[in-house]
């Protein structure tokens, strides 16, 4: 018996040269399209408006599958993070953050990562595997109608959408599984899926040259730079990747993703570590690296974890730090901690594994994943 293509997979001209292998004309493609991700249905039975031919053939051929749910934690500031098990002891998180005018989904590209970036949890898990197309956008799809279910829109109805906006910021380096993040990308932005604007879709690099070219020429979005330092001796031993790709470098690619992006502006994230990196001199460096770049600076106070050995800045530091990146006219904000009681920082996974519903099942899971990540994995991380 042949496998059954996960329709997950398939970006809108990959289900319409589907649909034409099954002898069907391009518009079934399209309605196919919206039933799975404008209305969440995944039983071909339950796609009314298909031929009932289409749907025989569908159900012995195809099928819609997201990743497994592990865990689905709500912080009390509504903050909801998801722990997906992407198979063979791997998991990755996804994390809703709500505001008030908009939905943001924080959303994963790989299980591990090879960058192993000096303050991120999941560098230290080292590199598993790159995601499917089906794993990097079921994320997208298994949120939006599980927040829809919560309003109590059940799937197929045409309930109010929920994730406004995506950033590719949760686990692993997103232009280093390049082709599937695309297809995935392309997804988000497709009027017969999320339909999302480029402007509220960002993905978020440590900095991989070739590819920052290559997505401004295949699926520019928003762009954000993990920075993280103000010079290539810092950078080199926070974010190794920077040995490659020092900062001239990756200031001129900056500078030319800007002429293919939504946004005339790129966002540079820097973690804020005590003593390593957030000091009025460093600060003033900044100032002057990013000078040739629109950008915009986003502070992040680190997330503290156990192995790392180091501390989160002061706030007092953290705010003389955004007082000079402002002065010199540069936009700053400092990110908000969100859904600190559950673990909820991007990249930062402490992977809680928690279902109270099926103890024995969680802790088998939990075992398992501790062989895989180390014995840290399942202990919640106290932020001081
Ligand atoms: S910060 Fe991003 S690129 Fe660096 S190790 Fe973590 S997931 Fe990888």
């Amino acid at each position: 018996m042949t496998a059954l293509v996960n329709l997950l997979d398939l970006d809108p001209a990959q289900l319409i040269a589907y649909c034409g292998e099954l002898g069907e004309k391009p518009f079934r493609a399209k309605q196919l399209q919206r039933w799975i991700h404008q209305f969440g249905v995944s039983d071909f039975e339950a796609m009314t408006d298909l031929a009932k031919s289409l749907r025989e053939k569908l159900s012995g051929r195809a099928k819609v599958e997201a990743p497994a749910v592990i865990s689905d934690h709500i912080s009390t500031d509504g903050t909801r993070k998801w722990l997906i098990d992407v198979g063979q002891g791997n998991a990755v998180e996804t994390v809703f953050i709500p505001e008030e005018t908009r939905g943001t989904l924080c959303i994963s590209t790989q299980a591990g990562c090879a960058v192993n970036c000096r303050f991120c949890s999941t560098g230290k898990q080292g590199f598993s595997r790159n995601l499917t197309v089906s794993e990097i956008i079921g994320q997208l799809w298994m949120a939006e109608f599980e927040l829809r279910k919560s309003k109590g829109f059940a799937a197929g109805q045409k309930g109010e959408r929920q994730i406004t906006n995506v950033v590719m910021m949760g686990m692993g380096e997103p232009l280093l599984n390049f082709e599937q993040t695309v297809t995935a990308l392309k997804l988000m932005l497709d009027d017969n899926a999320y339909g999302l604007s480029r402007r509220r879709v960002t993905l978020s690099t440590s900095g991989v040259i070739p590819k920052m070219d290559q997505l401004s020429q295949e699926c520019a979005v928003a762009l954000a730079v993990s920075l993280h330092a103000s010079n290539d001796a810092l950078r080199d031993s926070l974010v190794p990747l920077n040995k490659k790709y020092p900062l001239a470098y990756l200031m001129a690619a900056c500078r030319r993703y800007l002429e293919f992006a939504p946004r005339d502006f790129v966002t540079f994230e820097y973690c804020m570590l005590d003593g390593v990196n957030d000091t009025d001199e460093h600060a003033r460096e900044l100032v002057e690296l990013v000078r040739t770049v629109p950008c915009k600076f986003n502070l992040i106070p680190f997330n503290p974890f156990p192995e790392s050995g180091l501390k989160r800045s002061n706030n007092i530091r953290i705010k003389a730090f955004a007082h000079i990146l402002s002065s010199a006219g540069l936009v700053t904000t400092i990110r908000k901690t969100r859904g600190d009681d559950i673990d909820a920082a991007c990249g930062q996974l402490a992977g809680e594994v928690q279902d109270r519903t099926r103890v024995q099942e969680r802790m088998q899971k939990q075992v398992e994943y501790q062989k895989k990540f180390g014995a840290n994995f399942g202990r919640i991380v106290e932020i001081t």
